[in-house]
């Protein structure tokens, strides 16, 4: 079972928008396999618009419009008028469904999350167990990924600067903290060293950003795998 989820701030800003696109999708493929977070979403959307509505209703006030007026002013016909043109035409474009995805890491395929399907992917480096895709999404100091770890393998303890998240999209993993399921969404701050390992393999996708700019230069000299899994 999930036990790991973004938090109530993080839905928050999700809802109105205010995510950077890595970590809105990170929360947008957490929601897709929890339940929970997504009637969350569902409810902050409806709150969201409700607000959205009184703060129009206040403007209209503000600006001594008649409401009831401006509404008679609209020519009744116009809906029906537009739903006629739009049944008529020939014009229209039929959506086909989401195909399905899929990504291979070491000969193992893995179904992308869907939203996934529209970003640029990159190309997959490899150290010992890790491979690393990059994602294309040109956040300057946020770097995201899909780190994929071969059973038995592992990411040396680190730790971050800034913040990290890891979504486990197949697999598991295990650190100091505990043992993570498919879906869990692990958000550490600075502040948390940790040393995942994983046993049967897994496949994450990850969210980084690092302050560490000055020496990043000497770091990946010395430890080339710092800057491999940010
Ligand atoms: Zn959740």
């Amino acid at each position: 079972m999930i036990k790991h989820h973004p938090t109530f701030e993080l839905l928050k800003a999700f809802v109105a928008g205010d995510l950077p696109a890595s970590l809105s999708a990170g929360v947008a493929i957490h929601a897709d396999m929890c339940d929970v977070c997504q009637q969350q979403i569902a409810q902050l959307t409806e709150q969201v618009a409700e607000e959205h509505f009184k703060v129009e209703e206040n403007l209209l006030n503000r600006f001594n419009v008649d409401e009831q007026q401006s509404l008679e002013q609209l020519p009744v016909n116009n809906f029906e008028n537009m739903i006629a043109d739009i049944t008529a035409s020939n014009n229209i474009r039929v959506i086909p469904a989401q195909k399905e995805k899929t990504i291979s890491f070491k000969g193992n395929n893995y179904l992308l999350p869907r939203a996934l399907h529209n970003m640029t992917l990159g190309k997959t480096a490899h150290i010992g167990k890790l491979s690393r895709l990059r994602m294309q999404l040109n956040e300057n100091e946020i770097h995201t990924s899909l780190l994929h770890i071969e059973p038995g393998g592992g990411v040396p303890e680190h730790t971050h600067k800034g913040f990290e998240l890891t979504l486990l999209l197949e697999g598991s993993f295990a650190d100091e903290k505990g043992a993570y399921v498919k879906g869990d969404f692990i958000m550490l701050d600075a502040s948390r060293k940790h040393h995942p390992i994983s046993n049967q393999g897994c496949l994450c996708y990850t969210v980084a950003n690092d302050a560490l700019h000055f020496t990043q230069g000497i770091n990946k000299l010395l430890n080339p795998i710092s800057t491999f899994i940010y």
